[in-house]
């Protein structure tokens, strides 16, 4: 592709390497350029940009636990789901199959045909490091690896056994290649059983950072999904804060989180592209603003020039929705300029909150 680039952009390619673009050079105070406009050149340059999103939680309360599909249920953002080129989602009900019994709140067992439907509506791996990961016990979260493997559906933040936690995951889209770790604060009191820690991925700060590091040279960027912060409440915690920043300065460069059941801010720090919590994207939770959740979408483009690749992370946008119940009062998700008054808060209000404009 032949793309015209400036000298100034030439420079801050060629300074900055394989690293992120946004590092400025910086002038002398008496710098005066030897010409009014940059000089332009035609150069040979290849430029590809991937996208890379996530959707929050997906919890099957009663009814939903009931359903025999959930195609219908995410039909009306399918599209927007699938032109998402590496899609992930919270599947925060544990997939255990109905051999265990399905179960609503409090302790989560759902079928496993919603890792099909999700598959089938655009998402390419399941988040599984969450609180509810062990609300059936070991049996469950292996009865529900056994289901990723039977759909062929990549999970990651739970493991069947060390050997599985060892294999990162590590994705590649039209040459990007993404790394993807997931993490969660606690599991609802449940205890990991002795000497399997592997089964869940837990937030200690020095294991997280020995994994960003343990992906270093294999992947041109990271994408961290974590499970923190507060139910319900619509602002990050100090915690989330820090976190975010240490993980960013660690080498992440983007992160997804999730567990408050409501929206959160989204915030660029550095390269880093943060969203603090994406809501409910599939629940039957229905008071104060829990049915608005949303789609995030961060670019990454890649440049080749020279013989040399620039990664970089471009815009971050989000694509709110609700989950509304129709005629026959199944639950299915929209987008939530649809939703009217079946949700408090409006677009704009997501806009306003989220601090990214609404994707049309
Ligand atoms: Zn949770």
């Amino acid at each position: 592709m032949v793309r015209l680039i400036s000298l100034f952009s030439l420079l801050m390619m060629a300074v900055g390497g394989c690293s992120y673009s946004e590092e400025s050079i910086a002038m002398p105070k008496d710098f005066k350029p030897l010409y009014a406009k940059p000089i332009e050149y035609t150069i040979q340059a290849d430029k590809t940009t991937i996208t890379v999103g996530m959707i929050g939680d997906v919890l099957l309360h009663n009814p939903l636990f009931t359903y025999d599909s959930y195609g219908v249920a995410f039909e009306r953002v399918k599209e927007k789901l699938t032109e998402i080129d590496f899609l992930l989602a919270n599947q925060e009900s544990l997939p255990g199959g109905k051999e265990l019994g399905l179960s609503g709140y409090p302790r989560f067992n759902s079928p496993k045909h919603i890792i099909r439907d999700l598959k089938a509506s655009g998402v390419d791996m399941i988040s599984l490091a969450n609180n509810h990961i062990l609300d059936q016990g070991e049996k469950g979260l292996t009865n529900a690896l056994q289901h990723m493997n039977e759909y062929n559906m990549p999970y990651v933040g739970a493991y069947a056994t060390e050997e599985d936690r060892a294999q990162q995951r590590i994705v590649e889209v039209s040459g990007i290649r993404i790394g993807v770790l997931s993490y969660t604060y606690g599991l609802n009191g449940m205890a990991i059983p002795d000497g399997k820690e592997y089964l869940v991925s837990l937030i200690n700060k020095n294991n997280i950072m020995t994994d960003i590091d343990n992906m270093e040279g294999k992947v041109d960027i990271i994408a961290v999904s974590i499970h923190w912060g507060d139910e319900y409440a619509l602002i990050p915690t100090d915690f989330q804060k820090e976190l975010a920043k240490e993980l960013s300065n660690a080498g992440a460069d983007i992160i997804f989180g999730h567990h408050p059941h409501v929206l959160q801010k989204h915030e660029q720090i550095g390269h880093t592209s943060v969203f603090y919590s994406l809501g409910n994207f599939y629940s039957a939770q229905q008071f104060d603003s829990t049915n608005i959740g949303g789609i995030a979408k961060v670019e990454i483009h890649r440049t080749e020039y020279a013989g040399k690749c620039f990664i970089e992370v471009g815009t971050s946008t989000f694509y709110p929705t609700a989950v509304v119940r129709d005629k026959s009062h199944r639950y299915s998700v929209v987008p939530l300029r649809e939703a009217g008054k079946r949700a408090i808060y409006n677009e704009s209000w997501v806009e306003r909150h989220v601090g990214l404009k609404a994707e049309k």
